[in-house]
């Protein structure tokens, strides 16, 4: 049943009302007989938004991973190609039991990239479509092809690539053009021309820091422009926006409002990161990801994105409550914004997408992180007190 009546609820921490919900929707008022939740005075939030993971390839549920990898980039990217198959990783049952956790914990859109290589193919497109397919209506994933491996070293990448748009993946991803790639002109160039083929937005992990990242951010902007992209194009992680030149990244800042282009923050702690409030200022929409969690790049991390509001908030060093509440916004509302997600929110007509969260105001609410009292998507139930109706694999 989707008709109901949340009691005694406080939208985004404001004063206790009833909200109604019909067909999956939120509306003035629910049909005689509709299912009362009493809410008991807690805060309802829209449902929290994992713009930037990996699900296939977490380790969830798997023996214990002695991490022993490099400390390059490239260690960490080639580490995981050759061990995945031995570790019995299996991009289906990976990902739902990821989706899954992130469901018990208030998620209710996920943007994962998926790895697309000429060692395994198309196994974690084919894996991930699987599990959205067995989530559908408890949590919606969008696909990020994504060359991990980059794509101009290695021939036939491209061609793979090209093969996962056509077969479901929703967004083209893209990776360093210059460190992992060494030819920004072929990644960049292959990368827009596959997003105008397929007609499909564009995400790309962006880790290189300062002036080689300003030279590849310069170039990305560059193609937004000519390809007519404005408002398609998000980079992911964005170090290069943390350097120490502001004067550079105030350029930077004009160049990406001008050509409306999306930034996602994991506020990784391994570089100096995009500063939100500064995004914020400057109208650049932004999002939050855990980016991998417990995988073969490091062993920390949980799928809960109030903890990333947290770690997102920290990083930059929010600690007034409307910094707390801007953490927040990156990790529901900015995610949901770049996903161009239809009838986000909770005002009458939005879908019924959203999660009750303990405290007495919304900073507090990131900042105890309390399991989740009640998750619904499109009106159904799909977690309670921390726990998801479906069970992992
Ligand atoms: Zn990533």
């Amino acid at each position: 049943m989707t008709s109901k009546t949340l009691k005694n609820v406080r939208p985004m921490a404001g004063p206790a009302t009833d909200l109604h919900i019909v067909e999956g929707r939120f509306a003035a008022a629910a049909p005689e007989g509709a299912e009362v939740i009493d809410c008991g005075g807690r805060i309802l939030i829209p449902g929290l938004v994992e713009a930037h993971t990996h699900l296939d390839k977490s380790l969830i549920g798997l023996p214990w991973y002695c991490n022993e990898v490099g400390p390059r980039l490239i260690d960490k990217i080639d580490n995981e190609r050759a061990v995945k198959v031995s570790l019995g990783l299996h991009p289906q049952v990976q990902s739902e039991r990821h989706a899954i956790e992130l469901i018990a914990t208030g998620t209710t859109q996920i943007r994962s990239h998926v790895d697309v290589d000429t060692h395994h193919g198309l196994a974690g497109i084919e894996g991930v479509m699987e599990t959205r397919e067995k989530l559908a209506g408890l949590v919606d994933i969008e696909i990020v092809a994504f060359p991990q491996s980059s794509m101009m070293p290695r021939p036939g990448t491209v061609e793979l690539m090209d093969e996962a748009l056509a077969l479901g993946a929703d967004v083209v991803g893209g990776i360093d053009p210059c460190g992992i790639e060494r030819d920004p002109k072929g990644h960049l160039d292959a990368v827009f021309a596959l997003a105008e083929k397929h007609g499909k937005p564009i995400d790309i992990h962006l880790h290189e820091p300062g002036a080689l990242g300003t030279f590849s951010m310069e170039e990305i902007i560059a193609r937004t422009k000519a390809h007519g992209m404005q408002g398609k194009v998000t980079i992911s992680h964005a170090f290069c926006l943390g350097q120490p030149d502001r004067a550079v990244v105030a350029a930077l800042y004009d160049a990406l409002v001008e050509n409306r282009i999306h930034i996602i923050t994991t506020g990784s702690t391994s570089a100096d990161v995009p500063r939100i409030l500064e995004l914020k200022q400057r109208g650049i929409l932004t999002g939050g990801g855990c980016d991998g969690i417990r995988d073969t790049w490091g062993p920390y991390g949980r799928a809960d994105m109030l903890e990333r509001a947290m770690l997102i908030g920290m990083k930059n060093n929010l600690r007034r409550d409307d910094g707390v509440e801007l953490a927040l916004e990156v990790c529901t509302s900015g995610g949901a914004a770049i996903m161009e997600t239809e009838g986000y929110g909770l005002d009458i007509g939005c879908r019924a997408d959203c999660v009750l969260v303990e405290g007495e105001t919304l900073a507090e609410a990131v900042v105890i992180r309390a399991p989740r009292k009640l998750v619904l998507k499109g009106g159904k139930i799909t977690a309670q007190d921390g726990t998801a109706v479906v069970t992992a694999p």
